[in-house]
């Protein structure tokens, strides 16, 4: 039984669920699919601007963290988190670090 793996909202889903229904949460689920090839295994971490997930890269058959963040409230907020983004992707990690917008 898929449950949230957000501390504060931890709840359970029927099997086949895939994204955590919680409007304060909307965390996504294990086994959740993203962008077709993403396969999310766990919650690393959730902030005000998204979550970052370990998941795995179907396609390249390695793990990834990849991080989700929350649609921009403006284009200002969408220029800094870009930014931010692209310097949390230059820090020496030993894994790939992939970044998406919410869908
Ligand atoms: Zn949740």
């Amino acid at each position: 039984m898929p449950r949230c793996q957000n501390p504060r909202c931890r709840t359970d889903y029927p099997p086949g669920t895939y994204r955590c229904t919680n409007p304060h949460c909307q965390c996504l689920l294990p086994d959740a699919i993203v962008a077709g090839r993403y396969r999310i295994e766990t919650l690393l971490g959730i902030g005000g601007m998204g979550a970052v997930y370990r998941a795995s890269d179907t396609f390249e058959m390695t793990q990834v963290a990849l991080k989700i963040i929350s649609a921009a409230t403006s284009n200002t907020d969408s220029a800094i988190a870009i930014e931010r983004f692209r310097r949390e992707a230059r820090m020496p990690i030993n894994f790939t670090i992939r970044i998406l917008c919410r869908y």
